[in-house]
C-alpha cells in the first residue's frame, strides 16, 4: 500500500497569502468591522479525507482529498474540483475564497467552495480516475447537495468526472440528482456553452478592457499562457474578434509566431496528439517564462497560480493582463504591475464566465428544461459586461486597481447580505 504525500505547503508566494493581502486591503477601504472581517475570512467548513483506491495492478493507494466551503452567505456554495499533484489545503482554501468573491462579483446566488485531490491524472487510467472520483464523492455525501454545495470541473477534471460524481451521488440518494454538479456532459443535463464559457467570458472581459484603453482588437496582439479549457477557447474567440494571437503554450512549452498562430490548427493538433502541443509546427519554440515577457498588447495567463511574481513582473511588456487562471499573479507582484501602468482584469472577474454558465446549468436542471445556446451566450455576455462595469465604476470611485475594486464589490455584497440575514 502506498501513500501519495500531498505537496508541502509553500511559505513564499502562497496563494492563500496573496488572496488575504488583497482581501485585507479591500476590507480596510470599506471600513468593515472586526466581527465581519472574521465572518468573511474564516471558511465555514474544511474537510480532509483519505481515499483508498485500487489501482489497475491490484495495489491499493491512498490519496488525500479536500473540500473547503468558504461561504454560504449568498446561497449554496459552488466551486470546482482540482486533480493535480500540487493540491494542498492552503491552495484549496484560497481557491474556495476566490469562488465566494467571484460569484458575488457576477451577482449569482452562490457562496464559494473548492475541492481537490493530490494526484496526477495524467499518469492514471480512466478506471483508476473513476474509482477515485467515486471514492471522493462517497466521502463528501454530507457536504455536496444541489441546495448545499455544488461541485464542477477545475484543473485535471472535466465532464467525464462530473458524470461519475453525479452517478455516485444519485446512487446514494436512490434517484437521479443532476443538479448536484455542473459541467456535466450534455446528455446528462449539461448546458450548451458550458465548455467554452470561461474562455468566452475572458474574451468579453478583454474586449471591455480594450475598449477602455482604446485598443482596437483588429490591431492588437495577444499572448496566451495555457491551452486547456480556458486558454484554448479564449485564444479561439479572441482570434475570432480580430486579435492576433502571437503566442500560446502548454506544459510542453510556448509557441510563438509574430504573424499570428492559427488557433484552429493548434486545437486540432492538440486533440490529435494526446492533448499536448509538443511539436506544433509553424512557430518558434519559446519557454512559458518567455511568453510572459513578449511585446504584446494583451497577456492572458490561463494556466495556474503564481506565474507572475516579483521575479518576472518587471519584464512584462503587455498593456493589459486578463487573468484566465485563478491567482496567476502573486500579491507581491501587484505593486510592480500597477507602477508600470499595466491594467489587470483580475481573475475573480475575468474568469467568472465559467461559474456563470454553471449557474445556468443548475437553473436548467431545476426547471427541467434546456435553453438554447443563443440564450446562454446572451445572458452570460450580459452578466460579464455588467460585472465589468460594476468593477470599473468601483475602481474609479475608490481610486484603486480593478483587482482591489473587484474585491470591494464582492466583499460589500456578501457583508451586506450577512447584515440582513445573519448566518445559520
Ligand atoms: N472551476 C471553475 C472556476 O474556478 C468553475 C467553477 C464552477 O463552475 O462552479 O471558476
Amino acid at each position: 500500500m502506498s501513500y501519495l504525500e500531498p505537496a508541502p505547503i509553500k511559505d513564499k508566494e502562497n496563494p492563500l497569502e496573496s488572496m488575504m493581502q488583497r482581501f485585507d486591503k479591500a476590507v480596510s477601504l470599506l471600513g468593515i468591522s472586526e466581527e465581519m472581517y472574521y465572518i468573511l475570512k474564516v471558511p465555514r467548513q474544511q474537510v480532509i479525507v483519505g481515499l483508498p483506491v485500487t489501482m489497475d495492478n491490484g495495489s491499493l493507494r491512498v490519496f488525500e482529498g479536500y473540500r473547503v466551503v468558504h461561504s454560504n452567505i449568498l446561497g449554496p456554495s459552488k466551486g470546482g474540483i482540482r486533480f493535480d499533484p500540487g493540491v494542498n489545503l492552503d491552495e484549496v482554501r484560497a481557491l474556495a475564497a476566490w469562488m465566494t468573491w467571484k460569484c458575488a462579483v457576477v451577482d449569482i446566488p452562490y457562496g464559494g467552495a473548492k475541492g481537490g485531490v493530490a494526484c496526477n491524472p495524467r499518469e492514471m487510467s480512466a478506471g483508476e480516475i473513476e474509482r477515485l472520483v467515486r471514492a471522493y464523492t462517497v466521502s463528501m455525501l454530507d457536504v455536496f447537495g444541489p441546495d448545499r454545495d455544488i461541485p464542477a470541473p477545475d484543473m485535471g477534471t472535466g465532464p467525464r468526472e462530473m458524470a461519475w460524481l453525479m452517478d455516485e451521488y444519485s446512487k446514494a440518494k436512490g434517484m437521479t440528482v443532476n443538479g448536484v454538479v455542473t459541467g456535466k456532459p450534455l446528455v446528462l443535463g449539461g448546458s450548451l456553452g458550458r465548455t467554452e464559457a470561461t474562455g468566452r467570458g475572458v474574451t468579453s472581459a478583454a474586449l471591455a478592457a480594450m475598449d477602455k484603453l482604446r485598443l482596437n482588437p483588429y490591431r492588437a496582439t495577444a499572448a496566451i499562457q495555457g491551452f486547456g479549457n480556458v486558454g484554448s477557447y479564449a485564444a479561439a474567440l479572441m482570434h475570432e474578434r480580430g486579435v492576433s494571437v502571437v503566442a500560446i503554450s502548454d506544459i510542453s512549452g510556448g509557441y510563438h509566431n509574430a504573424n499570428g498562430i492559427d488557433i484552429e490548427a493548434a486545437m486540432k493538433y492538440r486533440n490529435a496528439h494526446e492533448g499536448t502541443l509538443e511539436g506544433f509546427p509553424n512557430a518558434e519554440k519559446i519557454t512559458n517564462e518567455e511568453l510572459l515577457s513578449l511585446p504584446v498588447d494583451v497577456l492572458v495567463p490561463a494556466a495556474k497560480e503564481d506565474v507572475i511574481t516579483v521575479d518576472n513582473a518587471a519584464s512584462i511588456q503587455a498593456k493589459l493582463i486578463v487573468e484566465g487562471a485563478n491567482g496567476p499573479t502573486s500579491a507581491s507582484a501587484d505593486d510592480i504591475i500597477n507602477q508600470k501602468g499595466i491594467v489587470v482584469v483580475p481573475d475573480i472577474l475575468a474568469n467568472a464566465g465559467g461559474v456563470t454558465v454553471s449557474y445556468f446549468e443548475w437553473v436548467q436542471n431545476r426547471i427541467g428544461y434546456k435553453w438554447t445556446l443563443d440564450r446562454i451566450n446572451r445572458r452570460s455576455d450580459r452578466a460579464m459586461k455588467d460585472a465589468f462595469d460594476r468593477v470599473y465604476a468601483a475602481s474609479q470611485q475608490y481610486k484603486v486597481s480593478m483587482r482591489i475594486a473587484a474585491y470591494i464589490v464582492a466583499i460589500r455584497k456578501v457583508a451586506e447580505t450577512y447584515k440582513f440575514r445573519g448566518g445559520y
